[in-house]
């Protein structure tokens, strides 16, 4: 039987109606005739409530009870799907890290998953349950947990598609699908029915936020075939594979960059970096009156240092121009 791996990120799990739902589309997807291992994020902003709560008690708590903290979030949101799939009569078993187990090593709060031990969920699945796997953790060599970074859900379930040479890495997100520029930022971004590897790596290297840097170098090293989507019903989504669309610029992207004062706006895609793309982006910032602190070039990229408070007004000047 085919396998499909799902990951649902914190708004998808923030509470028994979303857990629902995802359970009911993880139930269609049963029904469609596949095995599925189920990744989840801590329910909506849990890890942030948990370093609040830590840092009650101290200014720069242990990492390694940091880490041993922050893994519980995603502990919790697996139980809880498990038992949100069991109510809708899907058979369904959560586990942790240890329990596959998911070896990591690196340091504390930003491992790299090693090894993935196989026969546990192999013998889940062809007992028919559907395998709920906390994202974001490993165990070390040394038995401790460890995190993946921030966002390293998406990192979690791209190891596991692998491992189980999964058909497809599903990815539910907020958005719809990976997008010209954050559609929340940049109101004309458009929707991209296929990124390249190499595109997606470069953008979320470059600040997007739609998928973890790590997860989609893992995608990319391994060929995982990745699919990022909403819960909602009508959703299309993104497929990132070997082929993107033929675009000039794929996407415009932020991030806190340079100097504390400064952020760096990034454009990525095939014909970038070329003195034709950045001529046009120089000149839509000059015409959007914003100044260009710096620009730097690599293969695929072409950044651009602008003031942090006019970020968000370049990224959409510099996406009109050169998106299209
Ligand atoms: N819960 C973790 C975070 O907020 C990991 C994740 O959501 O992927 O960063
Ligand atoms: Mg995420």
């Amino acid at each position: 039987m085919s396998l499909i791996v799902q990951k649902f990120g914190g708004s998808s799990v923030a509470d028994a109606e979303k857990l629902l739902h995802i359970a009911h589309i993880t139930k269609e997807t049963r029904g469609a005739g596949h095995d599925v291992i189920v990744v989840v994020s801590a329910q909506g902003d849990a890890t942030d409530r948990l370093i609040r709560q830590a840092r009650e008690l101290a200014a720069d708590p242990s990492a390694r009870e940091l880490d041993a903290l922050l893994a519980t979030g995603e502990q919790a949101s697996a139980a809880l799907t498990a038992m949100a799939l069991m109510s809708l009569g899907v058979d369904a078993v959560s586990l942790g890290a240890w329990q596959l187990p998911i070896r990591a090593d690196g340091a504390y709060g930003d491992a790299r998953v090693t090894e993935i031990g196989t026969e546990r969920v192999a013998r889940e699945l062809d007992a028919g349950r559907v395998v709920v796997c906390a994202g974001f953790q490993g165990v070390g060599a040394n038995g401790d947990v460890y995190t993946l970074g921030r966002g390293g859900s998406d990192y979690s379930a791209v190891a596991l598609a692998d491992a189980f040479r999964a058909e497809v890495c599903r990815i539910y997100t907020d958005v719809d699908g990976v997008y010209t520029a954050d559609p929340r930022v940049c109101p004309t971004a458009r929707r991209l029915s296929r990124v390249s590897y190499e595109d997606m790596v470069a953008l979320s290297r470059a600040g997007a936020r739609v998928l973890h840097d790590k997860c989609a170098v893992l995608a990319q090293e391994r060929g995982v075939a990745l699919e990022v989507r909403s819960c909602a019903p009508d959703s299309v989504g993104t497929r990132v594979g070997a082929e993107g669309e033929k675009r000039a610029v794929t996407g415009v992207t932020q991030r806190a960059g340079g100097a504390d004062a400064f952020a760096a706006v990034t454009l990525v895609g095939g014909a970038v970096p070329s003195l034709c793309v950045q001529k046009k982006a120089l000149l839509a910032l000059d015409a959007a009156g914003i100044a260009a602190r710096g620009v730097d070039a690599s293969a695929r990229s072409l950044t651009l240092y602008v003031d942090r408070a006019r970020a968000d007004e370049a990224v959409r000047a510099v996406h009109d121009a050169v998106v299209d």
